[in-house]
């Protein structure tokens, strides 16, 4: 019997080690693997990240899990964590499970999903958070940052080359992760942000992210920047990318107000009691996006549209304390190391909500206002290893010193 050998490496043929034949030469397993390491680079060959996928698959968590993690993080906002975390669920489960039923021509569509709420509501914070749970790479951008192609500006392409980057070059991570693109509402017709150097309409930023969102094979420089011709570009696949906007659609209301005028027309009494009502961003439809100049085809890419609420003085206080990482949680540690405990009182917490309201960048004015207030505080903090600083409103409103308690527990135990 005639045994066949690796013309590469000699080796015989086993079953360990199977031979593929050319033509008058064979090569084995392991060098068809050696050769692919040399070809694509060393960690193409293993089998880690096909692995990793299953096991994103096999823990791809609940609508329900993935709303209780948002929950530990965002505050209020209850209707638009359920819409993301079913929406998100969906999208995974599509890009997981879709191969494993395709023998049924019923191919699930790719969703969307589209936050509308004011600016500093928690919408960055929700994707952020989203990608977190789910271990997925994302990259957030502004879409009034972007530009068609050849304009001045950031290539709409970009987007996934930082996306790329957030995946540490791992194109199949990449292509499972999340983009978020913000200020969505400020490339459309409506919007009065737009820059010169770009369209009238904003049309052409929208047709760009179109491409993209639906889904499509987009070749980026993996270093960013301007195409160059002798650049390498390495190819993107956007099906399996959730693609998240978020935009405050100033003016909304107007359009939505007006719909409403029309529906109740000729009913008088109905009409009061409807206008006397708060417009909410829950009834959003496409056409009211499209009304306000969102272009029909990147609003049909959309088809979750969740509301966020405006943040209230009682959430901001809730902001400040209650999140697993909420600033004041930070703050009470960074003290801890000097051995200082920090305290606020409720009055405090309010006069800081107050002041950031004001503001009117929502929950964002917090930190801040914060850290202004903390400052002088912190500068003098070593001095006063054992006490409890309590930090009162006067503090917050007119610059007060803080009560410092000298603590006696330690010196009794
Ligand atoms: P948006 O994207 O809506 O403008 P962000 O998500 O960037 O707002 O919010 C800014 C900051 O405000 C967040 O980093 C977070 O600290 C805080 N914040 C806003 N909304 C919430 C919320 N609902 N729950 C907890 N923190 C929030």
């Amino acid at each position: 019997m005639i045994h066949r050998a690796c013309s590469f490496c000699g080796t015989h043929e086993s079953d360990e080690n199977p031979l593929i034949a050319g033509n008058g030469v064979y090569i084995c397993k392991n060098c068809v693997i050696s050769a692919y390491k040399i070809m694509f680079g060393d960690d193409s060959a293993s089998s880690s990240k096909s692995d990793e996928l299953v096991d994103a698959v096999s823990q791809l968590m609940t609508p329900k899990e993935l709303n209780n993690f948002l929950g530990e993080y965002i505050i209020g906002q209850e209707r638009a964590r359920k819409l993301l975390s079913v929406g998100v669920y969906n999208h995974y489960k599509r890009i997981f499970k879709n191969q494993e039923v395709a023998d049924d021509d019923t191919e699930i569509s790719k969703s969307n999903i589209l936050l509308i709420g004011p600016t500093g509501s928690g919408k960055t914070l929700m994707a952020q958070t989203i990608a977190r749970v789910l271990n997925v790479p994302i990259a957030i951008t502004d879409a009034t940052s972007l530009t068609e192609a050849g304009y001045v500006g950031e290539d709409v392409e970009n987007i996934l080359t930082k996306l790329l980057q957030a995946a540490d070059g791992d194109v199949e991570k990449a292509q499972r992760g999340i983009v978020f693109i913000d200020e969505i509402d400020k490339v459309s017709r409506m919007s009065e942000n737009r820059s010169i150097t770009r369209d009238v309409s904003g049309e052409g930023v929208q047709q760009a992210l179109l491409k993209i969102i639906e889904g499509a094979v987009v070749n980026i420089p993996p270093k960013g920047g301007r195409k160059h011709p002798n650049q390498e570009f390495i190819a993107i696949d956007t099906t399996g990318i959730l693609f998240i906007c978020g935009g405050a659609f100033d003016g909304l209301d107007e359009i939505l107000k007006r719909k409403q005028g029309e529906n109740v027309l000729g009913f008088g009494h109905e009409k009061k009691s409807k206008k006397e009502q708060k417009l909410s961003y829950d009834m959003v439809e496409p056409d009211d996006l499209v009304s306000y100049g969102l272009i029909p085809e990147l609003v049909g890419r959309l088809p979750i549209i969740a509301s966020l609420n405006e943040i209230t003085e009682d959430d901001m206080v809730r902001i400040l304390t209650e999140p697993k990482n909420s600033i004041i949680k930070q703050y009470k540690k960074l003290f801890s190391i000097d051995n200082v405990e920090l305290d606020f009182e409720e009055d405090a917490l309010r006069a800081i909500a107050k002041k950031s309201i004001k503001r009117k960048t929502g929950a964002r004015g917090l930190r801040a206002i914060l850290e202004e207030n903390m400052i002088d505080i912190m500068y003098e903090l070593p001095e006063y290893s054992g006490y409890e600083v309590l930090i009162t409103k006067a503090v917050i409103d007119d610059g007060e010193s803080p009560v410092y308690i000298k603590k006696h527990s330690k010196q009794i135990a």
